[in-house]
Parts: C-alpha cells; sequence; structure tokens
C-alpha cells in the first residue's frame, strides 16, 4: 500500500483510513464492504475486519437501498446528493463518491457518514421551543384563545381579504356578567376556572374559520368571516344560552354565568377592525343596560324578550 511520509515518518494509506474520526467505508457494486475503519465498524458494535465482505443492508436496509440508487446515478453521470441515514437508532449525515476505473465505470464507492444525532437532537428541541415560543406570543395563556394583538392583527387581515371578495363578515363583543362577583365569592383562582370554562365554551360553540381573541380580562371579541347579519345574530343567541347553560364546578359549589353580547357587521363606512369593534362594544354597553345575559345588535335587529336579542337602532 502506498505510504505518506511526515517527519521522516511513513504512515500507510490504511492507517490515515483507520485513524479517521468519521466513519467511512469503501463499497463495491455488489453492496460489501471491502474497505473500513473502525468509526464505521462501531456504529454495528463490529471491528472492522468483521465486516469485510459481508453486505451493507444486513447493518441498514435503508443503505442497501441506497447503493442502487448510488450506481444507477454513477452509471447516468450524476452526483449523490449528501443525506441522512438512520443506522441503530443514530441519524447520519452521507456523503456518498464513485471511484471510477480508466474508463470511467464506477467500481465502487466511498462513503463518508458523520454521527448527527445530537444535532438532529439540538434542533428537535429548538423547533419545540420556537414552537412555545410561537404559542405564548399568539395565545393567551389561561384561556388557550387568540391574545389581543394577534386577534386584531389576524381579524384585520381577514377583514381586508374579505373586502377583497365584498363578502360580509360580523364581530361578537362578549363580556361575562358580574364577573367581579365570582372572584369575590370563590377567590380569584375559582375565578380563572370560570374564564377557561368560558372560553372552552366559546371554543366549541364557534366554527373554524371564527377568530376568538381575549381582548380584555373577561371580554372576548369573535370576528366572524362571511357571516352576515343573521347568521351572526343566531350565533351570538347560540352562544348566550350555551354559557348560561354551563355549569362549572368550583369546590363544592356548581358556578353559573351570563354573558351580555354586542354584535356588529362590515358596512362600506368601516376602514379597520377598530371601526366594527367600537360598534360591537356599544352593543354591548347597551346590553348590558338593558338587563346583562342578552344579545344586542348594532343595528336592525327587532325587539325581543328578556335574555333574547335586542336592537341598537
Ligand atoms: P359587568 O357585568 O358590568 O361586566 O360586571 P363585571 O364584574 O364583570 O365587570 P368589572 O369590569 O367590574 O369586573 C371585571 C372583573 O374581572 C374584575 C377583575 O378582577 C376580573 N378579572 C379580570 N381578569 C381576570 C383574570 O384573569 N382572572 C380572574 N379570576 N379575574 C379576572
Ligand atoms: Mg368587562
Ligand atoms: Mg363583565
Amino acid at each position: 500500500m502506498k505510504e505518506i511520509t511526515i517527519m521522516n515518518t511513513s504512515i500507510s494509506i490504511e492507517t490515515l483510513f483507520e485513524s479517521m474520526p468519521v466513519a467511512m467505508v469503501l463499497l463495491n457494486r455488489n453492496g460489501e464492504h471491502v474497505a473500513v475503519n473502525q468509526a464505521l465498524a462501531s456504529i454495528s458494535g463490529s471491528r472492522s475486519e468483521e465486516l469485510i465482505g459481508r453486505k451493507v443492508e444486513e447493518m441498514s436496509k435503508e443503505s442497501g437501498r441506497n447503493i442502487i440508487r448510488d450506481f444507477r446515478m454513477f452509471d447516468a453521470n450524476q452526483e449523490v446528493p449528501d443525506h441522512e441515514v438512520v443506522i441503530e437508532g443514530k441519524t447520519f449525515y452521507v456523503s456518498v463518491r464513485p471511484l471510477r476505473n480508466d474508463t470511467g465505470y464506477a467500481i465502487g464507492e466511498m462513503v463518508a457518514l458523520m454521527d448527527i444525532t445530537k444535532t438532529k437532537e439540538l434542533e428537535q428541541q429548538l423547533e419545540e421551543t420556537n414552537r412555545k415560543l410561537l404559542s405564548l406570543s399568539r395565545y393567551d395563556d389561561l384561556t388557550g384563545v387568540l391574545n389581543p394583538r394577534t386577534y386584531y392583527e389576524e381579524a384585520e387581515k381577514k377583514l381586508l381579504s374579505g373586502q377583497v371578495s365584498d363578502a360580509p363578515c360580523s364581530v361578537l363583543f362578549l363580556d361575562l356578567d358580574h364577573f367581579k362577583r365570582i372572584n369575590d365569592t370563590y377567590g380569584h383562582g375559582a375565578g380563572d376556572m370560570v374564564l377557561s370554562s368560558a372560553a372552552k365554551c366559546i371554543r366549541q360553540t364557534c366554527r373554524k374559520n371564527d377568530l376568538i381573541g381575549r381582548v380584555g380580562g373577561e371580554e372576548f371579541s369573535l370576528f366572524l368571516p362571511e357571516t352576515g347579519h343573521n347568521d351572526a345574530i343566531v350565533l351570538a343567541e347560540t352562544l348566550r344560552r350555551e354559557i348560561e347553560q354551563m355549569e362549572i364546578k368550583v369546590e363544592n359549589s356548581l358556578v353559573k354565568i351570563t354573558a351580555s353580547i354586542g354584535v356588529a357587521f362590515k358596512s362600506e363606512s368601516h376602514q379597520s377592525i377598530a371601526d366594527i369593534q367600537r360598534e360591537a362594544d356599544c352593543a354591548m354597553y347597551r346590553a348590558k343596560q338593558s338587563g346583562r345575559n342578552r344579545v344586542f345588535s348594532f343595528r336592525g335587529v327587532p325587539d325581543s324578550a328578556e335574555g333574547g336579542t335586542r336592537s341598537d337602532d
């Protein structure tokens, strides 16, 4: 074997190959190990000489399949892109190069494998952390609905895209009635439980495309895309009833709550979500003034009995 001289000392290529920290193997076209270094043999817990002559697919079915593809590509004068394989539960970054004879025919391939298991684990942890951070930056911790900034941003986006298609849309503004009494009677922790139960009820009652934001302590705003006047009133009334029927178990008591809901609809005079929200606010305020546990629309809905729907015209 050819030797390399360094500081008057001869070192064989075999020694160099063996001492490399990167796992390396020379494979023939049958996928058999022709030469391997110890770093490669260690992947399968073997000694390098034990692997000579054995097929690579014995170590990894995936690598066995890759070999067929590699030589097909070499024969078509293509390069095999670097890729990843999983062997014995570890992930390796794999680089493959052909060994060609004088006529250019690929007689074997050199494969280098770098263990990137730790890097992959760190990547996954980072992705998970990023997911959590994104969730924290978008959602309200207690109720799981959108926080005010995200809610208004998303609603504004939907509103603008709706303006293009000229679709109707509505906003419901929901405020829990006499919520302070819940805190005063049962404590702040119980109040939190009631708040998250109310949010759950809202989530379950709304549709997939509706946006829900917790825009104040016990206040929720709902943006209903492609929802006209009548449908918004029906949804608001359903919500009011669902909340009224909830029974939240707090210690040994069953707590009941109600909500006042203001409804507003997009019209040509609205420039932004804030304009519609202002009208929903107004309607909600009127619902409170009229005795709470009511749906009030900013305009255009006939009056009805207590606990029902009113118009703010
Ligand atoms: P109204 O029917 O007029 O809306 O009466 P209200 O008591 O619901 O309204 P008010 O604005 O007087 O009180 C709201 C209460 O909501 C006061 C505040 O302590 C409570 N609150 C706000 N955020 C939270 C929270 O995150 N957790 C709990 N437990 N309470 C909250
Ligand atoms: Mg309030
Ligand atoms: Mg309230």
